[in-house]
């Protein structure tokens, strides 16, 4: 194990790239450049990219190419350090903490300043068979995985001589109507349905059953665009069933708490998240699993320890309800990225520091061919207008023109022609498990 030395310039050490980490290295280390401040700014992480994961569902559905989402680091932060890894330990009296993984040695690491966003991970909810036959959709191993096994599937189905077995191949079961799971399963009925159609089969042979537990699809969405997509979604033939719960999983089945027994070989689990593993490990105060911090996002009791994004319990200045936090999206842990980084750079006498308030700019959701639905500022939009501000969206808010070119173009090539339809092979069941790319513990 290497010791980096005390003796040094003044270190900010982020931990993750994503949406959070991301802004919070980029927007400090461009605050002490410009003040021409000597501390270094560090970023540790298990990936050399940031990952766009609202299009996820996209990558899932075969539209576009995992790179598109994926936005190099080495290119768009060239005045970080970049250490591969995963912080395991973090030593807050000492100000060290302890990366391992990626490097051919573990490292000690001192720091000045430690922002923590490791983001989150799915939730499990401890429902049996899910760890096992199900895979989420918060990496690109996962996406990519449930895009290959439903094409595998498809495949299989069609040299199954029993019917009760090739049915269970068509078949799909997405676990929660969130945006996620929503837009996930209107990408992968696209991707069937341009399966079908090249290789001259009839669509309806596919079965997709969307299940949540709440009584709305979206509810983020509110009503009125709830009920729209519901009626987008049944209208295509796709299964969604509200109140209802998966009760247990195998290989083979999916048992619901309707008591239906639904066959399949293909399961997502985009049901919730909750913090990073790492965070239990501080022995800081957590807030619905997530890290307590003052509204300025520092630690209470540790003013040079700030955490921003999906891992902290930030105060929700906007909202009525004192105790209120943001809700996990990229759009907090952007603006919550660029805040923390005003706030270190002020705890190093660049600038001054600030509360962190926001104001909700709305969502969007992109629901395969020809849909979505979209409330930028509160103005309700479906169908192409909201298609339309949904991709204007994503666009703008992909951090690296490459991506954004190579995303439009894949979007464009949609109007033309179908979707590819080929199976790489990448990724495998094991690679995909929520253990090994996702970091869950098994419960
Ligand atoms: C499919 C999907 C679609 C979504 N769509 C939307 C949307 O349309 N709009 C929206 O606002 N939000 C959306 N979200 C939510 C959004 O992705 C999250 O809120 C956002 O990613 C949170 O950003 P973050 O930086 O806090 O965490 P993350 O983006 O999760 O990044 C955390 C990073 O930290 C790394 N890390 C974790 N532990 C360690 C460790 N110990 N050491 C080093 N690195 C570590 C992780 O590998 C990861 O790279 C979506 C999420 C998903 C999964």
């Amino acid at each position: 194990m290497t010791v980096s030395s005390s003796n040094r310039r003044e270190r900010v050490v982020v931990v993750g790239s994503g949406f959070a980490g991301f802004e919070a290295a980029r927007g400090v280390s461009r605050r002490l450049r410009r003040a021409e401040h000597s501390a270094e700014v560090v970023l540790v992480s298990m990936h050399d990219y940031m990952l766009y994961t609202p299009l996820l569902p996209d990558v899932a559905g075969g539209l576009i190419d995992p790179r598109y989402v994926a936005v190099p680091l080495a290119n768009e932060l060239p005045d970080v350090s970049l250490r591969p890894g995963s912080v395991d330990g973090v030593d807050l009296a000492a100000r060290t903490l302890h990366v391992s993984g990626c490097a051919p040695e573990d490292e000690e690491m001192h720091w000045d300043r430690l922002v923590l966003t490791p983001g989150s991970v799915t939730k499990l909810f401890g429902v049996p068979g899910v760890a096992e036959h199900a895979r989420g959709l918060k990496t690109v191993a996962e996406a990519l995985y449930l895009r290959e096994q439903f094409l595998h599937q498809l495949e299989l189905a069609e040299h199954e001589a029993d019917p009760q077995v090739q049915q269970a191949r068509r078949t799909v079961v997405v676990v929660g109507a969130s945006y996620a799971g929503t837009e996930l399963v209107a990408q992968l009925h696209a991707l069937a349905e341009d399966h079908a159609k090249q290789r001259g089969q009839a669509m309806n042979q596919a079965r997709f059953v969307l299940i949540d537990l709440a009584d709305r699809v979206m509810p983020e969405v509110g009503d009125t665009l709830g009920d729209r997509a519901l009626q987008s979604l049944r209208g295509r033939g796709i299964d969604v069933r509200l109140g209802t719960s998966l009760e247990e999983l195998t290989a083979e089945e999916a048992t619901l708490t309707d008591g239906d027994v639904i066959g399949t070989r293909t399961v997502a689990w985009v049901t919730g998240v909750t913090g990073a593993p790492m965070l239990e490990a501080l022995d800081l105060p957590l807030k619905k699993g997530r890290l307590a911090v003052n509204a300025d996002l520092s630690v209470p009791g540790h003013p040079h320890v700030f955490a921003a994004g999906d891992a902290a319990a930030v105060p929700d200045l906007a909202s009525k309800d004192k105790d209120a936090i943001t809700p996990p999206t990229a759009q907090h842990a952007v603006r919550q990225g660029k805040a923390v980084a005003r706030n270190v750079a002020a705890s190093l006498g660049v600038g001054s520091s600030r509360r962190y308030k926001h104001r909700n700019l709305g969502l969007v959701v992109d629901l395969g061919p020809k849909y979505a639905v979209a409330n930028p500022l509160g103005i309700k939009l479906s169908g192409w207008p909201a298609k339309i501000a949904a991709r204007g969206y994503h666009l703008a808010s992909l951090p690296r023109s490459a991506n954004r070119w190579a995303t439009a173009l894949a979007w464009t090539a949609e109007v033309t022609s179908d979707r590819p339809i080929s199976r790489l092979g990448l990724v495998s069941a094991d690679e995909a498990d929520f253990r090994t790319s996702e970091g869950i513990a098994d419960e």
